[in-house]
């Protein structure tokens, strides 16, 4: 396994899908997701450029941020409101907002440490029952909350489609993308739509060409991880 090698193929992958799409490449940011991952081998890919890192646990993000050059970090995965604290000082974004309570948590800890954060709202396209975010249309509501907030400020949706045996994911990610666009110039509070975070490694080609600005990828650069519980579709 070649980290360089993969990162390469990855860069190489989105241009094209962006071109495809009559995209800039540069309007993409990839997020090198490193759950699992020791620090050595993320310090590895943060010298060969990258820029921007995902976990998907609080826990983690506290255990390894003191051993990691410095890089953008985002929080990427389920985020319990008891876990805020863990990565409060330590994420530049957290993508995976799908509740009121947990809006109000991250506000009431970034006051607290007299920080500014950027969330996305995760929104379960697919409908499946096991998917963490919120239905599209429960959207209105948290965004109309976001203009209570001054902290912490909402810029954009997320999803995480279903495995491609559950169905072409771009039927997904075009659905998102309708979304994300219907909701620019609503003139919501203390929202804006400029990021939308979706594809892994087995998808992130299609999520480009449907209008990803953000996306998400793990073992397509870091290879198989070793757990069970990471699982998180
Ligand atoms: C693990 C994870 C990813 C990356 O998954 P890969 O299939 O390894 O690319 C993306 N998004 C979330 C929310 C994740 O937890």
């Amino acid at each position: 396994m070649n980290i360089e090698e993969n990162l390469n193929k990855v860069r190489n992958n989105i241009a094209a899908a962006a071109a495809e799409s009559g995209r800039d490449p540069k309007e993409i940011t990839l997020i090198a997701v490193t759950k699992t991952h020791p620090p050595e081998m993320m310090n590895e890919a943060i010298r060969l450029g990258v820029t921007d890192i995902g976990e998907n646990k609080p826990q983690e993000v506290r255990d390894k941020f003191d051993k990691v050059l410095p890089v953008k970090w985002h929080l990427i995965g389920h985020l319990q409101t008891n876990k805020v604290k863990y990565i409060i000082d330590r994420c530049v974004m957290i993508h995976s907002v799908d509740s009121i309570k947990l809006m109000d948590e991250i506000e009431r800890l970034a006051s607290a440490h007299d920080k500014d954060i950027d969330i996305l709202i995760q929104v379960n396209i697919s409908g499946e029952a096991t998917k963490s975010g919120a239905a599209p249309d429960e959207l209105e509501a948290l965004l109309e909350h976001a203009g209570t907030l001054s902290r912490t400020h909402v810029k954009g949706l997320m999803t995480i489609a279903p495995k491609a045996e559950f169905g072409d994911p771009e039927i997904h990610f075009k659905n998102m993308k309708k979304l994300f666009d219907s909701l620019k110039d609503r003139g919501y509070k203390n929202v804006e739509m400029r990021e939308l975070s979706m594809g892994m490694s087995g998808d992130y080609e299609a999520a480009v060409r449907c209008g990803a600005t953000m996306v998400r990828v793990g073992s397509a650069i870091f290879g198989a991880r070793d757990y069970g519980t990471h699982d998180i579709r």
